[in-house]
């Protein structure tokens, strides 16, 4: 045992910086792996974080997280609490699992690469730890849905979902790639660590743990709670990164990989979370809109911490984000209904008449923007009509769907400029003003990549037939997506 307190050889421990002699600066640290911004490396050594641990303890605070998350799981394998979760709940869990286990091996890979070309020794450190949680994360939750397997093979969608060509695959891959994947490390400290994880993940991981443990799924609260302490810790990377930034005069760099890491994973998480909490969550456990969720945690806190650091808003706040809390996350609900054989999951509709009225008393409007929507799908269920599918234009920026805001809402967000741009001969389409704007700050990233809707219209999905795209999109026949209750909502019937 140390006979120290660990104040008295902490820093000696972490904080071994060196000037280089044998190799050049940009030898060591190549550019396109870690942006210095022009900070120089002496400067970079006071990268200070808040909240200190050493390995000893690390190794030991992981050991019992690990252990008393599996035993919860080894419970859980031998009961039937999933056969009884509601099947709203089961389609978010589902889905959760299809997205998570892989983008937290990549978030290792961004770790891994914090952990080698971070600016300073302290930052080596934490990355270091960051890596391991991230292997954990990855391991961790491909393990838990491994174990559904029995009773859900879709869970295998765990492993697969990233390696796919699916439309959700691709749109995921896109933002985290950009942001993380294949980022140098020090824009990685900002865009996956201070914009993703501070602004987005932590929140939601706190949030979606609590909503968890109000459904009755024991096994997920206490998976998601033991991610969440991790994330808690490793996320603070990106605000003595930005600190260092900042005093150099950098804010503008600063400010632009904030505003663009904003608007990707604003993206990602409103079609999955919007979804879980506004549908997919039984109506007596939800003690919060996601809408209200936004305000309280990302809108109020988030916002305050780019205040205190001193960055703005990003510049499309007021005209296009807050809006979008109104619109977007409903927009892709019936997307993703409608493309429902298209999933992993049974899309849960959420659309019965107890729900409309939580609905429309959350999102005034909502009755008349979207209702009309739902009592027509509805209406061709009931008659036995066939419900027209087509292949909608996807955002060249987020892969996602083009979705404009409907009904009382059409007409108030329209841009004055048109949401396409030329560029090397080809014509690019946007679902949104930031979303043009990210493509246009390095056109030569983004202008390679063909949408799924391009390569269908191209030929290159065979046969052209609604299975031919499944197929294409990684979907064997006997696991495509129905209706999570047999279309009891639409029918008229008692859901099971
Ligand atoms: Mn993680
Ligand atoms: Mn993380």
């Amino acid at each position: 045992m140390p006979a120290l307190p660990r104040s008295a050889w902490y820093d000696l421990t972490r904080d071994m910086n060196w000037d280089l002699s044998y190799v050049d600066e940009e030898q060591a640290f190549p550019r396109d792996v870690s942006n210095a911004y022009g900070v120089s490396a002496r400067q970079w050594w006071t990268w200070d974080e808040p909240y200190k641990i050493t390995y000893r303890e690390y190794a030991h605070n992981q050991a019992g997280k690990d252990a008393a998350v599996y035993a919860v799981n080894q419970v859980a394998a031998r009961s039937a609490v999933y056969e009884r979760l509601d099947p709203g709940w089961r389609a978010a869990v589902l889905a959760h699992y299809g997205v998570t286990p892989l983008t937290e091996y990549l978030g290792a890979i961004a770790e891994g690469r914090m952990a080698r070309f971070g600016r300073a020794a302290a930052w080596r450190n934490m990355a270091t730890l960051g890596t391991l949680d991230e292997i954990r994360h990855a391991q961790i939750q491909a393990y838990f849905a491994h174990s559904l397997l029995s009773k859900e093979p879709r869970a295998d969608w765990a492993h697969r979902t990233l390696h796919t060509q699916h439309w959700g695959a691709i749109a995921a891959r896109v933002a985290f790639d950009d942001t993380f994947g294949g980022n140098d490390a020090v824009s990685t400290a900002i865009q996956l660590t201070f914009a993703l994880e501070t602004g987005f993940s932590n929140l939601q991981f706190l949030g979606m743990a609590a909503q968890a443990l109000e459904v009755g799924d024991l096994e997920f609260a206490s998976l998601i709670s033991s991610i969440q302490t991790d994330e808690a810790r490793h996320a603070q990377q990106g605000e003595p990164t930005i600190k260092i930034l900042l005093q150099a005069g950098r804010k503008d760099e600063v400010q632009q990989l904030v505003d663009v890491a904003f608007w990707r994973v604003w993206r990602i998480f409103a079609l999955l979370t919007g979804m879980s909490m506004d549908y997919y969550t039984p109506l007596e456990h939800r003690d919060q809109s996601f809408k209200e969720f936004m305000n309280e945690w990302i809108i109020k806190q988030f916002s305050d911490q780019f205040r205190d650091l001193g960055l703005e808003l990003p510049w499309y706040w007021n005209k296009h984000f807050l809006p979008e809390l109104d619109w977007f996350h409903h927009a892709v609900q019936i997307g993703v209904w409608y493309l429902r054989a298209s999933m992993w999951w049974d899309p849960h509709a959420g659309v019965t008449v107890p729900e409309r009225a939580w609905l429309e008393e959350k999102y005034p409007g909502w009755g008349r923007t979207f209702g009309p929507m739902w009592d027509q799908l509805a209406e061709c269920l009931r008659e036995g009509r066939e419900i027209p599918t087509s292949l909608p234009t996807l955002c060249h920026a987020c892969n996602l769907a083009l979705a404009t805001p409907a009904g009382h809402r059409a007409g108030l967000l329209d841009s004055p400029e048109p949401l396409t741009m030329e560029h090397a001969g080809r014509r690019y389409f946007f679902c949104s003003p930031p979303c043009r704007w990210i493509f246009s700050l390095r056109p030569e990233r983004y202008a390679g990549h063909v949408t799924l809707t391009e390569r269908f219209a191209a030929g290159d999905i065979q046969p052209p037939t609604l299975e031919g795209a499944l197929a294409y999109m990684g979907l064997k026949p006997g696991e495509y997506g129905d209706d999570s209750t047999g279309y009891a909502w639409a029918l008229g019937r008692k859901e099971p």
